[in-house]
């Protein structure tokens, strides 16, 4: 079922882009828990990373390769960021559609509470 981020995708909802490619886009999100909070998703609708499938390697793999970017572009890759994915209900998945958050310009706590 689409959510919230196809009508991103779509263009329908506004929202503060950072990069789009044919199968790409992040922006920033609407919530920030860091100065930098970023999300990077695919354009398919994968709902949750229980749903990533053998085809989808390569894409997965472009999530990581367009946070770097990112992290490069906006200048916190050497002082360093966290990408994280949830999952489901424990994970604290709110929108099921995969989602890489990058989080950065601060430190951030570890383990997560
Ligand atoms: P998660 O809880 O891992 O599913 O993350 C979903 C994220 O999407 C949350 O951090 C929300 O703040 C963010 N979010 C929800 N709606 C929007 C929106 N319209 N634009 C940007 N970010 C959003």
């Amino acid at each position: 079922m689409s959510t919230i981020f196809t009508k991103i995708i779509q263009k329908e909802i506004p929202a503060d882009i950072v990069y789009e490619d044919d199968e790409i886009l992040a922006f920033r999100d609407i919530s920030p828990q860091a100065p930098e909070h970023i999300l990077v998703i695919p354009k398919k609708e994968i709902p949750t990373v229980n749903d990533i499938e053998d085809a989808d390697a390569i894409l997965v793999g472009k999530l990581f390769l367009t946070a770097k970017k990112i992290a490069k572009e906006l200048a916190f890759d050497e002082k360093g960021y966290r990408l994280v994915m949830n999952c489901n209900e424990d994970g604290g998945q709110t929108v099921n559609h995969i989602h890489m958050h990058i989080l950065a310009g601060r430190q951030l706590s570890w383990p997560p509470g």
